[in-house]
């Protein structure tokens, strides 16, 4: 079975990019699918971090990977079938398994679910990448090289420690001809839910002066919320239990750049 018969009925890709692990980009992949969700649309999540799939955790997902005639099917997250998860951790017998596999073995299976997954008509299929610009990015930029509609949103925090690995995130797009759609600064500042000031934990600004610096645009500035870190350890849809928070505002002004 090739790519592109079963990516035929997707209409957009859209790849999450972070230099580092641990600012959010799975988080940000995921609230980026509900939100488009939650606007009438059908998402597909694809977790191509072989080493650390977090996306089913997210969803408090435990499920086995079942074949349809075409291929695997993704796990539907409810009935309606308006989201679509696939990641490796479908496919350990547990959870708590390993993966250490060398590259080659990595890009096979990064071209496995990029071929041989029965996705079906999607609005968007979101990409979860591993941070950095590795293997298992350049496997996934192969497998899609005949598929226009891609791009991608870099996720950064607000230190300039780490928008220093954004940086290269971007010069990475634009060597593979992936299109940047911008930058998402997450983590920025704390909303008190009491008095509503915003109070920056770590720094400020790391986003702007990234969009500055690339000539990007700065999508959003996600606030910490810790409605949202225990949403990715309950499987709480964040976006539609908290919707008038700042945090989700932020989150839905993704959906006008994708
Ligand atoms: P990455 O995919 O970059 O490694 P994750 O999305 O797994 O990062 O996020 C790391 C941790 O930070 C998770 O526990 C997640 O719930 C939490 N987190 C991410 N963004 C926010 C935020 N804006 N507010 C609160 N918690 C967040």
């Amino acid at each position: 079975m090739v790519a592109d018969n079963l990516l035929s009925e997707v209409k957009n890709i859209v790849l999450v990019l972070s230099g580092k692990g641990g600012v959010g980009k799975s988080t940000v992949a995921v609230q980026l699918a509900l939100s488009l969700v939650a606007d009438g649309k059908k998402v597909g999540i694809l977790d191509i971090d072989i080493c650390g799939p977090s996306i089913p955790q997210m969803f408090g997902i435990d499920s086995e990977v079942m074949q349809s005639d075409k291929g695997w099917k993704p796990v539907y997250t409810d009935d309606s079938k308006t989201l679509a998860l696939m990641s490796i951790a479908f496919l350990l017998r547990s959870r708590n398994d390993a993966v250490v596999w060398r590259g080659p073995k990595k890009n096979s299976m990064i071209k496995q679910f990029v071929s041989t997954v029965d996705w079906g008509s999607l609005d968007y299929l979101i990409v979860d990448t591993p941070p950095g610009t590795s293997d298992e990015h350049m496997s996934v930029i192969e497998s899609l090289a005949g598929f226009d509609n891609k791009s991608a949103v870099l996720v950064t925090t607000p230190q300039l420690i780490s928008v220093g690995d954004v940086r290269r995130e971007a010069t990475f797009c634009e060597k593979t001809g992936i299109r940047v759609l911008g930058i998402v600064e997450n983590m920025s500042g704390f909303v008190c839910p009491n008095c509503k000031d915003c109070t920056d934990i770590f720094a400020a600004g790391g986003g702007q002066l990234l969009a500055t610096e690339t000539g990007l645009d700065l999508i959003t500035k996600i606030p910490i919320d810790p409605n949202l870190t225990k949403s990715g350890e309950n499987g709480t849809n964040f976006v539609k239990a908290f919707q008038d928070s700042p945090a989700a505002q932020s989150v839905f002004r993704m959906r006008d750049y994708v």
